[in-house]
């Protein structure tokens, strides 16, 4: 029989790739979050050839201190969470301190940082083997380029789907994180032609109607609820504005945008039957919530959450959605006695 031996950490490196980043998409979701976990209040993103070609990132954030860059990379490497109770209390987008080390292992990836005290550093990593490491001249802030994405996972660069899918899950990913983090001046660009730029002036208001356009968000209200668990701020459109998609609703939890059926429905659920079959709201819902009431450590990208109160913050998004359409007299009377 074949000897059991532990894999190498590139191999490692590269398995745990396969879980985490799925696509180019993946990789700009993942390099944006660091880049808000680092306090950024400017986050550039350009893209080239959907990501296969380039992706990067500019931030002014935190930075990392040069005798630390090269430990980001580490697998399990985190400054985010220290022990088992933080675990069970996330209040950042990142703590398992996969992202770096499985992008680095697929790809060509050069990160320039500096944390404004010390002098600036850079690292070069190729398919997980580091190439060079040193000074560099830049400002506070880190930049991160990831070139040649795939390069030694030819099953993934197989399954890839055409320029134009892979370019929409991006923008998709960049709109979700702007419509999250409104406090953030956050731009796309793709071959050099500007997606979306947002002021970071912390108006949802004007990032909804960068992405969904003006005349939608003039068919939106705004909703506001809170109680003793849940905080709710968000806009929802009026019933006149509908699409044939759930893909323009968005559950925001502490800054994170969730995939959840059963949240996503409590907005659909809170316009009665005042929506056609088959149409969807456009609604941008997001929820403040003790984190330690959510388990963010469900799968590898953090999308899927696990709440304690899923049924309490179903009926209480419902309730909120309904309560303001029927304050604009939008749901008749019958409906409001039931
Ligand atoms: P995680 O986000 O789960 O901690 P990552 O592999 O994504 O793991 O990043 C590892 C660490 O590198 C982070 O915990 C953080 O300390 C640091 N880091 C990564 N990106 C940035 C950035 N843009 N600015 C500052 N620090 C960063
Ligand atoms: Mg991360």
């Amino acid at each position: 029989m074949a000897q059991i031996h532990q894999l190498s950490n590139i191999l490692s490196d590269q398995i745990s790739a396969g879980e985490v980043i799925e696509r180019p998409a993946s990789v700009v979701k993942e390099l944006v979050e660091n880049s808000i976990d680092a306090g950024s209040s400017r986050i550039d993103v350009e893209i080239t050839e959907a990501g296969l070609k380039q992706i990067k990132i500019t931030d002014n954030g935190s930075g990392i201190a040069p005798d630390q860059v090269q430990l980001a990379f580490k697998r399990f490497a985190t400054s985010k969470i220290n022990n088992q109770a933080d675990l069970f209390k996330i209040h950042s987008l990142g703590f398992r301190g996969e992202a770096l080390p499985s992008i680095a292992a697929i790809s060509d990836i050069t990160m320039k940082t500096s944390d404004g005290e010390h002098e600036g550093s850079e690292i070069h990593i190729h398919g997980g083997k580091l190439v060079q490491q040193g000074p560099a001249e830049i400002r506070r802030g880190t930049t991160v380029e990831v070139n040649e994405l795939f390069f030694n996972t030819p099953n993934r660069l197989k399954y890839l789907k055409s320029t134009a899918t892979e370019l929409s899950k991006i923008t998709d990913i960049v709109n979700r994180l702007a419509l999250s983090h409104p406090e953030v001046a956050l731009s796309l660009q793709h071959n050099g032609r500007e997606l979306l730029r947002t002021s970071g002036r912390n108006n949802m208001q004007q990032v909804i109607a960068g992405i969904y356009g003006n005349p939608s968000m003039k068919k939106m209200i705004s909703v506001e609820n809170e109680n003793s668990k849940f905080k709710l701020t968000g806009y929802t459109s009026l019933p006149e504005l509908t699409r044939a998609s759930r893909k323009y609703i968005s559950v925001i939890i502490n800054g994170r945008f969730v995939k959840d059926y059963a949240l996503n429905h409590s907005i659909i659920d809170g316009y009665g039957s005042k929506l056609m079959v088959g149409r969807y709201p456009v609604s941008v819902i997001s929820v403040e919530m003790d984190p330690s009431l959510i388990d963010v450590n469900v799968h590898p990208t953090k999308q899927e959450v696990r709440l304690l109160d899923s049924r309490e913050l179903s009926d209480f998004i419902s309730k909120s959605i309904y309560a303001s359409l029927s304050q604009r007299n939008l749901i008749p009377d019958a409906l409001d006695n039931q």
